[in-house]
């Protein structure tokens, strides 16, 4: 049964009594499911409808996985937490938003308690319900229950799916300001140019970079990431035979820095370099391309443990920072960003998915394209409500 969008409908008694999710159970195994309409709501938390889901590397790794590091699927849960939808209740205390605001949604609920929620950190909360992340049921359903404060409104400039892809771009926003502190008129270099390397880099081109470096080993995605946002791009050379991988990284930073003229100290060389792929070689060709004083900031989760060289990150000064997820003002800031056309995010969705055909934009992900035999940047999957 379809919701009402209309405004002048009256949303409590149009709240279905059914909340279709797109369940995982275990590897390899997920399933359509009733689940409760929640129902107990409170003073400050509202209900959201979400309307358009992106799928994100996370969700097909615990598909194909049953874990992430630390997070270990042990009870069936919801998939899904890059989502906007439209409000359909709101607590007694909620002022801010009313049923039928379009609201792009913060999918990781904070205790407000400990010592990093009150220290500005809410993100690094022990604490932290996030959607889709062991044991906390997402956002592939009928209903998703959030505080108030972790909806935000969309201008009608901003679509639904537009919405859904602030999650993943304010992952970008967090390395590249709050964390990496981005100086006006950076060279900045991106690894990785998946969806969050791209958002990344658009980010960067958005608050003032001078020059965004791609880098990644598919060619395809650098011409993407060259027509998106970056400004050049570099593919790794191969391999030398008996050649370690320090020096394999060194030689690419030597590279790297001999073709776009990047200088070792002051505004000709590396100020930013974010790394979207955990990759060793990455973070170490990374450490060596750096200008004195650089910093450097991981966002990309590959292996637990790998070599970097130390003493470069000593001997230039590096900033060697982690960025996890997004903190306080970023989903504002990821917002503004693009109802100013700063970044345009349509660009990336390049597959869309009815409810009923979750498994198959799953499938699409891991295929790297769909159906149509296109490249897939960023698959959207609809509510069941939609
Ligand atoms: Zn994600
Ligand atoms: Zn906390």
């Amino acid at each position: 049964m379809p919701i009402a969008l209309s405004p002048t409908v009256e949303f409590e008694s149009a709240v279905p009594s059914t909340n279709r999710a797109f369940v995982l159970h275990g590897v390899e195994d997920v399933r359509f499911e009733e689940r409760p309409v929640p129902s107990e709501l409170g003073s400050l938390e509202v209900i959201v409808a979400p309307k358009k889901t992106g799928l994100c590397g996370s969700d097909a790794h615990y598909l194909s996985h049953g874990s992430i590091g630390d997070y270990v699927l042990t009870s069936p849960m919801i998939l899904g937490h890059e989502s906007a939808g439209i409000v359909v209740k709101v607590g007694s205390a909620v002022t801010s938003l009313a049923p039928g605001d379009r609201v792009a949604m913060e999918p990781g609920e904070s205790c407000r308690m400990c010592y990093s929620c009150k220290d500005g950190h809410y993100n690094r909360c022990p604490s932290m319900a996030f959607a889709a992340t062991p044991p906390f049921d997402g956002t592939l359903a009928g209903f998703y229950k959030l505080p108030a404060d972790m909806c935000y409104p969309l201008s009608h400039a901003v679509s639904l799916e537009e919405g859904a892809l602030i999650e993943p771009l304010a992952v970008g926003v967090m390395a590249v300001t709050t964390i990496g502190q981005m100086p006006l008129g950076a060279n900045v270099v991106v690894f990785g140019a998946g969806p969050v390397g791209l958002l990344t880099m658009a980010a960067a081109k958005a608050l003032g970079a001078r020059h965004v470096l791609a880098v990644d080993i598919q060619e395809p995605r650098l011409e993407f990431a060259k027509q998106y946002a970056a400004s050049d791009y570099f593919v790794p050379t191969r391999t030398v035979e008996g050649e370690t991988r320090l020096a394999y990284s060194r030689r690419q930073a030597d590279e790297i820095k001999a073709r776009f003229n990047y200088a070792e100290r002051g505004p000709q060389g590396v100020d930013l370099i974010i790394d979207c792929t955990g990759a060793e070689i990455c973070v170490q060709t990374a450490l060596y391309l750096l200008k004195h004083g650089g910093t450097y900031v991981q966002v990309g989760m590959g292996t637990d443990s790998l070599t970097i060289p130390i003493s470069t990150v000593l001997n230039k000064e590096l900033t060697v920072k982690g960025s996890f997820r997004y903190g306080p003002g970023i989903y504002t800031q990821a917002i503004d960003l693009v109802s100013r056309g700063l970044i345009d995010l349509k660009p990336l969705i390049t597959h869309r998915y009815a409810f009923v055909d979750a498994a198959k934009a799953f499938a699409a992900n891991r295929a790297g394209k769909g159906e149509d035999g296109r490249a897939l940047i960023k698959a959207v999957i609809d509510g069941p409500l939609a």
